[in-house]
């Protein structure tokens, strides 16, 4: 039984934990979950990642009511399937998939997974990035997964699908991204769904501006059928050896050109560092990438996600995760 103390993270910790402990077999019991967060303990959304873990391995659970700050997860043997988690209207559907995904490739036969709720929540990676981003990460790494958008779901009405197909993973292979190569292509896009096209428009305007886009790489998508209001601004920067993504969400009091600004921020950030790994992918990477056994890559300053993760993975896997500076905005990370 391992023992893990979650006051120093958030719902990524407890998400890690879950799919480590169904990879590695191995029991856990997490105190202070969530406990410096302003509503404390297991909230609705990191609910459904422990009961989509469950279903995956037959764990037995206790300490899974909201509120609580403590879980016990004592996972049985990974099970392929057909795996349905309608997690409801605000939960996001890419945190519960980024949960049972890696479990899922290492068993024994395919699963199909369909999941129900928001596909794209701010602080959650938005369905795009998976597909995107996420999915031919893992698949130059052995693991494949094919992940498609059915329908849009924002927070707060949530309603959108998602549908997954999970291969066995074949011969693994170490990922080393060190090098991005140059920057082929970059463009961006507003989702707008039951809002004024007005908000889309203005957040093009301001990407157009300050990155200096063209017309034909900037478009607009509105959502139809529109379940509630939405908006999301993805920047997609195309090099020669990756993809990444910048997203940045629509909120009440945030201004378009806010919402816009911010997401040129990032993307700005991670063009002059040069690196290949973006700050959200890079504590994405590090769970598959300790499973695989090693891999490298470079990246823009270490986040708290990526740093709590770590030291999660090095408690149940015997990798060494090290954060290595290479300038102040470029740094490596090497896993072995
Ligand atoms: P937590 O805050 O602990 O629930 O974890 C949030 C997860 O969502 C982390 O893995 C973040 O990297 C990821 N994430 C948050 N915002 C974005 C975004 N805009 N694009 C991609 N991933 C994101």
């Amino acid at each position: 039984m391992i023992e893990i103390d979650g006051s120093g993270g958030g719902g990524q910790l407890l998400r890690t934990a879950l799919t480590l402990s169904m990879v590695t077999a191995t029991p856990f019991t997490m105190t202070g979950i969530r406990a410096k967060r302003n509503r404390p303990g297991l909230m609705r959304q990191h609910l459904t990642a422990v009961e989509a873990a469950r279903q995956v391995c037959g764990a037995a659970v206790t300490g899974a009511d909201a509120g609580s700050q403590t879980l016990t997860f004592i996972p049985k043997a990974i099970r392929s399937g057909d795996y349905h988690f309608p997690i409801g209207t605000a939960g996001s559907t890419t945190l519960v998939l980024q949960t049972v995904l890696p479990a899922l490739s290492l068993a024994s036969h395919a699963s199909t997974i369909r999941l129900e709720g928001g596909t794209h929540n701010p602080l959650a990676p938005p369905a795009d990035f998976l597909i995107d981003v996420f999915a031919p990460t893992l698949g130059k790494m052995g693991v494949q997964a094919d992940i498609r958008l059915e329908r849009h779901g924002f927070y707060p009405a949530g309603g959108g699908v998602m549908n997954v197909r999970v291969q066995p993973a074949r011969a693994v292979e170490p990922l080393h991204l060190m090098e991005r190569g140059e920057v082929r292509a970059i463009s961006a896009r507003a989702l707008i769904s039951n809002l004024s096209t007005s908000v889309a428009d203005r957040e093009l305007q301001v990407v157009a501006r300050r990155l200096g886009l063209a017309e034909g790489a900037m478009k607009m998508h509105e959502v139809k059928p529109a379940l509630g209001p939405g908006n999301a601004l993805m920047i997609r920067i195309e090099s020669e050896h990756v993809t990444e993504y910048f997203t940045t969400f629509g909120e009440r009091g945030v201004s378009a050109e806010q919402v816009a600004e911010q997401a040129c921020e990032q993307a700005q950030r991670y063009i002059k560092a040069g690196v290949a790994v973006g700050c959200y992918a890079a504590d994405q990477l590090l769970l598959p990438m300790a499973l695989v056994g090693s891999g490298s890559f470079s990246t823009t300053a270490p986040t708290d996600h990526s740093r709590t993760n770590a030291s999660l993975i090095e408690k149940f896997l015997s990798v060494q995760i090290d954060f290595l500076e290479l300038r102040p905005d470029a740094w490596k990370v090497v896993i072995g």
